[in-house]
């Protein structure tokens, strides 16, 4: 058993964190920005990072997708901007039904442009009415001789008017399905949803009467929850991830602040309760990560398998993340405080990773019925 990464995810690790230092000085814009960023798109593009989210058969780097080569580059990204974490992310999030239930004709045209970031997808599950119900969905597929039609809305999708198509989560006769909506298809519009306190590329997207090919459905009839699932089983941990590398990059402020700020005649870290504050951050950081790494190599064995190990480390590491930046605003007091910082943007953005791709609740309750399996 070896706890250190070898070294082809250490040279993944470098490639992150040098294009994280090249975007440096616009990461603060962009994770300002509701909309997609000219800039950190062309930074993504040039680091050639998304060939991760795709098999090599499709122009990608691995011949499977590697889940911890995922986490480590989203731990590098989220230290330093949002906006790049949730674009690389969503590359995988949005193409996965395509790999794993597309037509080889819909694979050799989308999944080649997806390792190179020259398009961007979108997974459109939620809806107005659903949200962690996702069985209650009302937007429909219905048949019309060799066409689908496509009718409904969804709401808060990531890259929405980015993106160059939609994979669709719908209620069919069948049961439930998934199909691939190009965005330039008649009937397809995009609204704004409303600003989110850690701005996000995200909006609403309605599907009226879309007709499109029957040959846009991914995977059979019918199968729409298992291409749901086997996303969530790949990419479910890479959050986890991120939260990492969120509470790192805030720990990493408070260590600077505590050790250069003097109260009491001695710097903040050494009066005990902030060193505690400090080691149990610190402690609970390693924590999460091991957990993470380890979930991530299971979900590369045996992703369906193993969902309930991604779903604990998307747990603890997004619970713990919201924690430790907590923590770390209290041992930096009003400077803490203080708008327009690294360490409030890190407050805000650490908020939603509790709500999306399973909430915590939503998590507890899987990972509570697979351990009833066990007894
Ligand atoms: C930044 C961001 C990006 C997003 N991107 C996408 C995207 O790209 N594609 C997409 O499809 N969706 C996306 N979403 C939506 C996201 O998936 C939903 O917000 C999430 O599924 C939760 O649904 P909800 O917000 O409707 O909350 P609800 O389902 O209304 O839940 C509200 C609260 O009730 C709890 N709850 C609900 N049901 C239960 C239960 N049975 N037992 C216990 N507690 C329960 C939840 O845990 C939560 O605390 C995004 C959301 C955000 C914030």
């Amino acid at each position: 058993m070896n706890f250190d990464l070898d070294e082809k995810y250490l040279a993944i690790q470098q490639a992150a964190l040098q294009l994280m230092r090249s975007v440096d000085d616009i990461a603060t814009e962009a994770d300002a920005c509701n909309e997609l960023h000219p800039g950190i798109l062309k930074a993504l593009q040039n680091s050639k990072l998304a060939d991760l989210m795709v098999p090599s058969a499709y122009g990608g780097r691995f011949d499977k997708i590697d889940p911890l080569a995922i986490c480590i580059v989203r731990e590098a990204m989220m230290a330093t901007s949002s906006h790049m974490d949730s674009l690389f992310a969503l590359q995988g999030i949005g193409s996965y039904a395509v790999t794993c239930g597309g037509s080889d004709t819909q694979k050799d045209f989308w999944l080649p442009r997806i390792a190179t970031a020259e398009i961007l997808p979108a997974l459109a599950l939620t809806e107005p009415e659903a949200g962690s119900d996702l069985k209650s969905v009302t937007t429909e597929i219905t048949s019309a001789g060799d066409e689908l039609i496509v009718n409904g809305t969804k709401a808060f999708i990531s890259n929405a008017g980015a993106a160059s198509f939609y994979v669709v989560f719908a209620k069919e006769e069948a049961g439930y399905s998934v199909v691939l909506v190009p965005a330039d298809a008649k009937g397809v519009s995009v609204t704004q949803t409303p600003e989110l306190i850690a701005p996000h590329v995200l909006g609403d997207v309605h599907f009226d009467k879309v007709r499109i090919p029957a040959s846009e459905r991914l995977g059979q009839a019918g199968s729409g929850l298992e291409l749901v699932l086997a996303t969530l089983g790949v990419f479910r941990v890479s959050v986890a991830g991120a939260a990492v590398g969120l509470a790192q990059a805030a720990l990493d402020e408070a260590v600077k602040h505590t050790h250069s700020r003097i109260q009491f005649g001695r710097p903040l870290a050494k009066l005990g309760p902030v060193a505690q504050m400090l080691a149990d951050s610190w402690t609970e950081i390693e924590m999460a990560r091991l957990l993470t790494y380890r979930a991530a190599i299971y979900a590369q064995q045996d992703s369906g398998a193993n969902l309930h190990h991604s779903s604990m480390a998307k747990l603890a590491a997004s619970e713990m993340a919201s924690k430790v930046v907590d923590r770390c605003i209290q041992m930096m007091g009003r400077f803490g405080l203080v708008r327009d910082t690294k360490i409030e943007k890190l407050y805000r953005q650490a908020r939603p990773m509790r709500i999306y791709e399973g909430s915590s609740e939503i998590l507890r309750l899987g990972i509570a019925k697979e351990l009833a399996h066990t007894v």
